[in-house]
């Protein structure tokens, strides 16, 4: 057990055995769950928050002395790193166990303890599929880029990277008529100045500890967090969730706690599991389908002349081009690895490379899904006991190879070659969505528009689960924005103020 768990975090028996009502148990603490979880407990509710992984860290690494450590950082990320399995339908059908070939994070914080800091928005054209407009969305995106202190070029804050370099590598792209601006970035670049101190990376972990909301003991306005404990199940009757089911990680007696209302926040993949793990796919049958993960190919450019100066190059999407592409750099010869994702903030101005991550649409067809499987091999108990299923649709190979004859372009039009690429596959990209998709109209899908389910009001989920499809865009900023407004709708319905659907 982390030192500080005894400062800031409490044990399952305790919290199971509190006389004091819960309001919210949110289960995950990664942004979803600690937005939700900070914005309820705000408004007066108790709200206590389970958390399958240990506390490991309070801050995200990249604002850590482990900053520049790639030789370390890889190290803390095996701590709380478990595998998974993404697999076809060909393979999985023939019944031997799918290979564990992709990573999952399970810790106080989730993965915003390691993510690589990159917050576009949606375009307008991206809620196309969504029962929700790209105006109605938007205050939730001024919120959580307020609270996540995001920089670049649709905040109030600067750029992370200010240089001729920056700026001419942009002209040069925008010069050939591919639109490019600086990277929004979840790293906060305010000065320093009468007391306030940037707060480097957004991170679930540090927003919690710095809302001065966590308490020990259950009570309205704060925030318990239990780590180290898996939620197993909810049980419902009637048309309500009744009890969630809840064991210590490292084994031992499952105990029942019971809250007026329950919020999955486990990542959209963990979250789907944990429908499919309380039989929830009983009362609708596209609980677990219709999931994605971006198009997702790496590439390595070879800069003609140097640039002297780091940069972050953001190449949006357009209506007509389902894509981005981020480039970062310059560095000696390198290639992206997730366990070191912040690679960017050590730039090496003498390097010629340059990294590009292209991100393309995933078309959530129905028939990927999330299975619940029983492999003994899998980690962290029944959360490792799943494979999601999922194959590439026509669409998502017109996005790639798109993607494939775009990148030389990029790199021909800021004077660099590209000498190397990689089509990571399904998963890779680690912005998964769908398995809970929302409707408008009631139980045409498993949420409603706050990601309440239609079948079980008292049950919502947080995170990108509920989404009907996604924007090229990385999923952090609008996971955040969607948790601010299922906070909403959960508080509407335990104040009677709900409005709309319920
Ligand atoms: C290396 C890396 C780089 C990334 N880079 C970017 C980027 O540049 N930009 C971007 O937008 N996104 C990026 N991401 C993705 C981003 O981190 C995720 O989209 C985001 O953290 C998801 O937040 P979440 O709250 O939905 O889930 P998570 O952060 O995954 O947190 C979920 C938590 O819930 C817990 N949990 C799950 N099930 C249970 C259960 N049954 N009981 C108890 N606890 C449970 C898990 O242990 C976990 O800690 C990156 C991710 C990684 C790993």
């Amino acid at each position: 057990m982390h030192p500080l768990s005894n400062v800031l975090t409490a044990d399952l028996s305790t919290v199971a055995t509190s006389e004091a009502g819960i309001d919210v148990l949110v289960v995950g603490s990664g942004t979803a769950g600690v937005t939700s979880a900070i914005e309820l407990a705000g408004k007066g509710l108790s709200v206590v928050i389970l958390e399958a992984g240990p506390l490991v860290m309070s801050t995200h690494v990249g604002s850590s002395p482990f900053r520049s450590r790639s030789d370390l950082t890889p190290k803390v990320h095996d701590l709380v790193r478990y595998r998974t399995a993404w697999t076809d339908r060909a393979q999985y059908e023939t019944g031997t166990p799918p290979e564990r070939n992709n990573d999952a994070w399970s810790a106080v914080g989730g993965r915003t303890l390691f993510w690589g800091g990159c917050t576009p928005r949606f375009t307008e054209w991206d809620f196309a599929d969504w029962p929700l407009s790209h105006e109605a969305f938007d205050p939730y995106y001024e919120r959580a880029e307020a609270l996540m202190h995001v920089s670049g070029p649709h905040t109030t804050r600067a750029p992370f990277f200010r240089s001729e370099s920056q700026t001419g590598l942009l002209a040069r792209l925008n010069a050939a008529g591919i639109g490019a601006e600086d990277a929004s970035l979840g790293v906060d670049t305010q000065e320093v100045r009468n007391g306030y101190i940037p707060r480097g990376f957004d991170c679930a972990a540090d927003r919690l500890v710095r809302s001065g909301l966590l308490s020990e003991t259950v009570a309205p306005g704060r925030i318990v967090l239990v780590p180290d404990t898996v939620a197993n199940r909810v049980e419902h009757a009637d048309g309500r969730v009744s009890g969630l089911i809840a064991a210590p990680a490292a084994g031992g007696a499952e105990l029942r706690l019971r809250a007026r209302h329950y919020t999955f926040a486990g990542g959209a993949i963990q979250s789907t599991r944990l429908a499919l793990a309380s039989g929830l796919k009983d009362l609708h049958p596209h609980v677990g389908t219709h999931v994605a993960d971006h198009q997702f190919i790496q590439g390595l450019l070879k800069l003609r002349k140097p640039l002297d100066e780091p940069i972050y190059a953001f190449v949006p999407p357009t209506a007509d081009r389902p894509y981005h592409i981020q480039i970062q750099g310059p560095f000696t010869e390198t290639w992206y690895t997730p366990y070191h994702a912040t690679v960017w903030l050590d730039c090496d101005p003498d390097g010629l490379y340059l990294l590009a991550y292209c991100f393309g649409v995933g078309e959530p067809s129905e028939s990927n899904e999330v299975t619940l499987t029983d492999d003994a091999g899998a980690g962290r108990g029944d959360m490792g006991k799943f494979a999601v299923v999922a194959e590439r649709s026509a669409a998502d190979n017109r996005v790639l190879a798109e993607m494939e004859v775009f990148l030389p372009q990029v790199a021909e039009a800021i004077d660099a070659d590209l000498v190397r690429t990689h089509v990571n596959p399904l998963g890779a990209a680690l912005h998964e969505i769908g398995g809970l998709r929302m409707s408008q109209q009631e139980g045409a899908g498993v949420t409603d528009t706050y990601g309440r389910f239609w079948a079980l009001p008292n049950l919502s989920v947080a995170d990108a689960a509920a989404w009907p499809s996604q924007g090229s865009a990385n999923s952090y900023l609008t996971i955040t924005a969607w948790s601010l407004r299922h906070a909403e709708g959960v508080f509407a319905r335990l104040s009677g103020t709900a409005t709309g659907e319920r």
